[in-house]
């Protein structure tokens, strides 16, 4: 498989995940065919409507929180913790929320949008587990409110409309990479998509894997349309990693 042999190649490899390494732990991805923007308007995940209803933002937020809390790291997932302890992958980089490559055991895992599990005020940036926010807001109905100084919380996650986080870390590892393993994105988020780009344009390997066609597919090495449990565990086992 000309996979593994890029990897084991490769000096600075990194992987770059979206949604589509999560759908198979039962976490709907946004643009797919069973994607949460065909049941939601992708405005309640904004600043604006965390403004205007953060009842609303709340609510919908509880939700999204529900289906993730609950969810397990599946085979893609744990492929990766077998590449980077092997040393053969050096970051993870992920437009994913769910925590589920630190919860698999990865240990490099820069997370562009953030993550749901924690909470902080949007005033005064002070912490609080999602959890407990969320069960504040089954109480009250209400947007849970800050214990320090009343402001509103949200999700540390980035919303639409808000910078994403550690872009410039993760463009510094793109810098230094040769090879890019995209896994489950549909590269059409920027500045997250810039990532696997930046690795190609300089000379580096571009390995996509995805269900869908992606606008990179046509500038990279090699393109796989699977699942990624399927894709990863063959991987894994071509290289003989345990
Ligand atoms: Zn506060």
């Amino acid at each position: 498989m000309r996979v593994s042999r890029i990897l084991k190649r490769a000096n600075y490899a990194i992987a770059f995940t979206g949604a589509g390494i999560s759908t198979e732990s039962n976490i709907p991805d946004f643009r797919g065919s069973q994607g949460l923007w065909k049941k939601f308007d992708p405005r309640m995940a904004s600043r604006s409507y965390f403004k205007e209803n953060p009842d609303g933002f709340w609510d919908f937020y509880a939700k999204r929180y529900e289906v993730i809390a609950n969810a397990q790291p599946n085979d893609a997932h744990k492929a990766l913790v077998l590449l980077e302890n092997n040393n053969y992958i050096k970051y993870i980089i992920t437009q994913n929320i769910d925590r589920l490559h630190s919860k698999a055991g990865s240990k490099s895992v820069i997370e562009l949008h953030g993550n749901i599990l924690m909470s902080y005020c949007d005033s005064c940036f002070k912490e609080k587990s999602t959890e407990e926010c969320i069960k504040e807001f089954y109480k009250t109905k209400k947007a849970p409110k800050c214990d320090y100084c009343g402001g509103l919380m949200r999700p540390a996650v980035v919303l639409f409309e808000e910078p994403v986080k550690l872009i410039d870390i993760a463009m510094e590892i793109a810098y230094r990479s040769d090879c890019c393993l995209v896994i489950g994105s549909s590269l059409t988020v920027y500045p997250a998509a810039f990532i696997p780009e930046i690795v190609k344009r300089q000379g580096g390997d571009l390995i996509i894997i995805n269900i869908d066609p992606t606008p990179l597919d046509s500038i990279a090495d090699i393109v796989i349309r699977d699942k990624a449990s399927i894709v990863l565990k063959r991987i894994i086992e071509n290289m003989e990693l345990k």
